[in-house]
């Protein structure tokens, strides 16, 4: 067995640097490609990723999984080999489901699509994209039934981004915590002079924003001898190997936020993509264990660390210093506040922690109804309009502030958004269990020291990289499933406390 256990391996290998090696032409396309080296790359693209795909979907590693079915059943379930097994199995079966035909249908459909949104995004005219966006629901449809599902069509497709997580499980914990999110914006509403944030609306140096941004990342733990930092229209994460993890920030001279917390967030993703164990590297293994725990780590660093009030406790000063002009009339306390001001928004991405919620379930109540057939494309304006209303108490003035503006629905990337709500309240469950298990986290991060928290990170979750789901992982440190309890705490005892609610 261990003969066949190598042989896997070895086959394993070839597809993950097939991968990566797609993955760092992506993160050159995305960084320093000059504009017209668009058409190739896409060819070089394609070709990479198509190898990868045939060397997966090879029947020779279909035969050692199955040859390797009972050696694994006698493991025990978190050993790497058990893991390595059960792990590939799940990929290798839904990648078998899924006919090539459908696969490059629904690329040709994505990249018209895209082009389709942009225009129709600066236009605000989203007759444009309707057309392609009926396209894209009716592919990912075909593609749910290809997957298969036991009780609702849109499990096959959140399965995608979040293994082994169904519909009806994330519906039970997002109706309660919409109630309580609801509540807690209409009182903050009442209260909404409390916070001024003009402050970070002034004007910044970009080199010293970055300055500024790569001594925090640093200081969080992220190892430039294993990682840098560039810049690109739309940040994000990516890696080569568990020694080479980019990261990308855009820099606004207008908005103090958009890199300083931008660059945490990626920093929150590298820190994770650095940190499972370098046995695991070359493996289905390697990397994070679902979007969900991805997005807890980059929230948990941007937001309960990022966005407290020890945390600027060590590091106002030190942006005072580098700004003394632009923050001359600032406290800690004044500045503190400013970066938590909450506000209904329509722009998701600009939207504060108590906000953000919503427009993420707003997303996943509309994709359901959109791959059930119970909402027809023509109308996604009017229902979109109407729960900002019912949730936000606003109402976007044209499409390109309201459906049109997530990139996503142009990718054809149904099922996606609840990760983004699963890992903020996943953040908040692990935060309150490394509390627990090491109490001073909170003082040390007051004097500027992350070094703990890092550890108790790795150790929990990083070290694992792909071999648990999300609620396994909820389950094995915190002793309880997912759920939206420390979440709802935490927002409330913050927020509370800021606006006086
Ligand atoms: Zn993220």
């Amino acid at each position: 067995m261990k003969e066949k256990l190598e042989e896997l391996k070895k086959r394993l290998a070839v597809v993950n640097d097939l991968e990566r090696a797609a993955g760092l032409l992506s993160w050159d396309q995305q960084t320093y490609m000059p504009p017209r080296g668009a058409a190739a790359r896409a060819e070089q693209l394609a070709t990479l990723q198509k190898l990868a795909h045939e060397h997966f979907i090879a029947d020779e590693i279909g035969a050692l999984l199955n040859d390797l079915a009972d050696y694994a059943a006698q493991l025990p379930y978190d050993s790497d080999e058990a893991s390595l097994i059960r792990v590939t199995k799940r990929d290798y079966d839904r990648a078998k489901r899924v006919p090539p035909k459908l696969v490059e249908e629904m690329a040709r459909a994505a990249s018209l699509a895209f082009e389709a949104w942009q225009r129709a995004k600066a236009e605000s005219n989203f007759k444009l994209f309707q057309p392609h966006l009926e396209k894209n629901v009716e592919l990912r449809i075909e593609l749910a039934n290809c997957l298969g599902y036991k009780d609702r069509i849109y499990d096959a497709l959140l399965d995608q981004y979040e293994p082994q997580m169904t519909t009806a499980q994330v519906e039970a914990i997002f109706a309660p915590l919409k109630q309580d999110i609801v509540a807690l914006v209409q009182a903050i509403a009442r209260k909404s002079d409390a916070v001024n944030d003009a402050v970070l609306h002034r004007e910044y140096d970009v080199h010293k924003q970055w300055e500024f941004g790569v001594q925090v990342a640093k200081s969080l733990g992220l190892d430039f001898e294993r990682s840098r930092q560039d810049k690109s229209p739309h940040p994000f994460t990516i890696s080569f190997s568990v020694n080479d993890v980019r990261i990308t920030t855009r820099l606004n001279p207008k908005f103090l936020p958009s890199a300083l917390f931008g660059t945490i967030h990626e920093t929150g993703h590298a820190l994770y993509e650095l940190g499972y164990r370098p046995e695991l590297e070359r493996t289905p293994l390697a990397g994070g264990a679902s979007l969900g725990v991805h997005e807890s780590q980059s929230r948990l660093w941007e937001n309960i660390v990022g966005r407290s009030r020890g945390f600027w406790q060590f590091w106002f000063p030190r942006l005072r210093e580098m700004f003394p002009e632009q923050l001359a009339d600032q406290t800690l306390e004044s500045f503190y506040r400013a970066v938590n001001k909450v506000a209904p928004s329509f722009i998701r991405v600009e939207a504060d922690e108590v906000t953000y919620g919503l427009h993420i379930m707003l997303r996943f109540e509309l994709e359901n109804l959109l791959v059930e057939r119970k909402l027809p494309v023509a109308d996604v304006p009017d229902a979109w309009n109407a729960k900002m209303q019912e949730y936000l108490g606003i109402v976007p003035p044209n499409d390109a502030l309201g459906c049109l503006q997530d990139v996503h629905w142009s990718y054809g990337d149904l099922g996606y958004f609840s990760t983004y709500l699963l890992g903020s309240m996943f953040a908040a469950q692990l935060y309150a269990q490394a509390v627990r298990d090491v109490p001073t986290i909170p003082e040390q991060i007051a004097r500027g020291e992350f070094a703990d928290l890092l550890t108790w990170l790795r150790e929990k979750v990083h070290t694992h990289g792909r071999k648990f789901t999300l609620d396994e992982l909820a389950r094995r440190v915190t002793g309880e499933p997912l759920n939206a309890r420390a979440y709802v705490a935490y927002l409330k005892t913050k927020f509370g406390e800021i606006y006086g609610v």
